[in-house]
């Protein structure tokens, strides 16, 4: 029985060298090499061919080789009763909250305002925002979102979060469901989305949502690029009302050159790097998930299809 890396956007020569170092007998595949399919008992993926997956009778398990497993569920054909995983890793969360944290302290600190200002070689001193009387609005208290929130708390910031079922996390005001979202997003001076892409959450920062924001207010999206009407934000930054935007993903990717994100003096562009998955360090967790399959276990980090995330 074998494991199988079906990724085909992403060099395979890392994980490899990363998963054997786990288990030297591994018989682990890279698609489209994959043997025999009835021997295959476990897929590793990030973006596969649709329909590539209903191809393995034996198939127990389907990872994913990040946190998000929005990429998995778009296939029509997923074979049922198969079980999907997620990583969650400690590291990647440690990253994205250093993500956040910079692009929030980037618009607090006006940074983008004194880079256009340095190309027009303006001296022009800019009095910071105070953290106590910003406050940062997270959509998602879940891995990510939660952690993000505690670093921003700890720097002083007001923070609060909104998910879809009640959150307890220290010091943090917390909402949730649909019908607390308008309450949540009427004080958020920053908004920052770390959501799952869903079927609910799907388009979720569009210009109905930018409206119950205070005038001002600036958006973060480091979750994915289908979260965002893009044309939405280009008319509330165009309007005033939102102050600007950092975005680490898009709907397509990488940008097309034209797209006019890249030349918006109110946007901030990263190129989906806000947390990258490092084979080192979540090697363990899924060699670990494989082996919990083979000895007919439950794997770790399944995620529930029916929610999306
Ligand atoms: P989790 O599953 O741990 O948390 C998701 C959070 O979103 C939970 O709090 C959940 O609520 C909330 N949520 C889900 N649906 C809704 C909804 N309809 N309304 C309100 N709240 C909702 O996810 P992670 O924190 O691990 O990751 C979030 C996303 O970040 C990933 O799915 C991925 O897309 C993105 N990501 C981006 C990366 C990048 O580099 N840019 C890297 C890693 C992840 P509840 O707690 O009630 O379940």
């Amino acid at each position: 029985m074998a494991m199988l890396f079906m990724a085909p956007k992403v060099r395979s020569d890392s994980w490899v060298k990363h998963l054997r170092a786990q288990d030297c007998g591994l018989d682990l595949r890279v698609w489209p090499e994959t043997g025999p399919a009835d021997e295959i008992e476990f897929i590793l993926c990030w973006k596969h061919p649709l329909g590539e997956l209903k191809k393995y009778p034996n198939l127990k398990c389907i990872a994913s080789l990040g946190f998000g497993v929005d990429h998995i569920l778009r296939d029509p054909d997923l074979p049922p009763g198969v079980s999907i995983a997620r990583l969650v890793d400690e590291f990647m969360v440690h990253a994205m909250s250093e993500y956040i944290l910079t692009a929030v302290l980037c618009h607090t600190r006006q940074f983008d305002r004194f880079q256009q200002d340095q190309f027009q070689k303006k001296w022009q001193t800019r009095r910071p925002l105070r953290p106590q009387n910003v406050r940062v609005g997270i959509m998602g208290l879940g891995h990510l979102g939660a952690d993000a929130a505690r670093l921003l708390r700890l720097l002083g910031f007001q923070v609060s979060g909104w998910s879809r079922t009640p959150k307890h996390v220290e010091g943090i005001t917390a909402w949730a469901g649909p019908d607390a979202m308008e309450e949540f997003l009427a004080q958020a001076n920053v908004l920052v989305c770390l959501l799952p892409l869903t079927r609910a959450t799907q388009g979720i920062l569009n210009s109905r949502t930018f409206t119950r924001l205070p005038e001002g207010a600036y958006l973060i999206n480091a979750a994915r690029g289908e979260h965002l009407v893009e044309a939405d934000l280009l008319a509330a930054l165009d309007s005033g009302h939102l102050s600007g935007a950092c975005l680490d993903v898009f709907r397509e990717e990488p940008l097309p050159e034209s797209h006019p994100f890249w030349s918006h003096p109110r946007i901030t562009v990263t190129p989906h790097s806000a947390s990258l998955t490092d084979p080192r360090t979540v090697a363990p967790q899924i060699v670990e998930n494989y082996r919990r399959v083979r000895s007919g276990l439950a794997p770790r980090h399944v995620i529930d299809i029916e929610k999306g995330y």
